[in-house]
């Protein structure tokens, strides 16, 4: 049988209330956070790395699919199909001189039409900004480690930090 230990209990303290908890600021969390707090929902948002932006500014290539993949099939008529806050973002980035915008392919359309690259420092400043600007509340160097539910309702997270952290030596 696998060698297991019994935790202790421990008494946490609530830390924040919140209408709308984002879990990980990627891009999905950042513009969820975005639409929550300009409509009035008093926002949060945990996320383990020091930065926005998730995989996308861990990775990621150019942005892709922000229009169809007109090019792919010929006769078919260019459409964004991205637009919102997303596009708010790339618009911003324009004018930081932190993205050319939107550019069409010369090759490999099958897979995108146009593609939207990035420069991935100066997005960090621009979504921070946003999230400043729209009075969403960062917790960064967060990371969550737990849920806490009502029977089937999630009620929060349990949440450790830097400073915070649990910890398990053995000897
Ligand atoms: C290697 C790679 C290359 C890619 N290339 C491209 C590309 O060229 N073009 C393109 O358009 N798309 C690309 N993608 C896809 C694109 O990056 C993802 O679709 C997109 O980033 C997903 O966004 P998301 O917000 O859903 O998730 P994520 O970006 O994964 O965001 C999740 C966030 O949650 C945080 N998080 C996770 N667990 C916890 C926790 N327990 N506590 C606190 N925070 C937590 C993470 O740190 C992260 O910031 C690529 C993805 C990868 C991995």
């Amino acid at each position: 049988m696998e060698k297991v230990i019994i935790e202790r209990e421990k008494y946490t303290p609530v830390r924040l209330e919140c209408d709308v908890l984002v879990a990980g600021g990627g891009t999905a969390g950042t513009i969820a956070a975005l639409a929550s707090a300009r409509n009035g929902a008093k926002t949060v948002v945990i996320e383990r790395f020091g930065h926005l932006g998730g995989s996308m500014i861990n990775g990621a290539g150019p942005l892709h699919s922000f229009f169809n993949l007109y090019k792919a099939f010929p006769g078919a008529e260019k459409k964004q199909v991205v637009k919102g806050i997303p596009q708010e973002i790339i618009d911003r980035l324009v004018e930081a001189g932190g993205s050319f915008g939107h550019v069409e392919q010369e090759k490999g359309y099958s897979y995108d039409s146009m593609a939207t690259l990035i420069d991935r420092e100066i997005y960090k400043g621009i979504i921070f900004d946003m999230m400043r600007e729209a009075g969403v509340k960062l917790l960064l160097h967060t990371m969550i480690v737990d849920t806490v539910k009502e029977g089937s309702e999630a009620k929060g997270v349990i949440i450790e930090t830097n400073r915070e952290g649990k910890r398990f030596w053995q000897k």
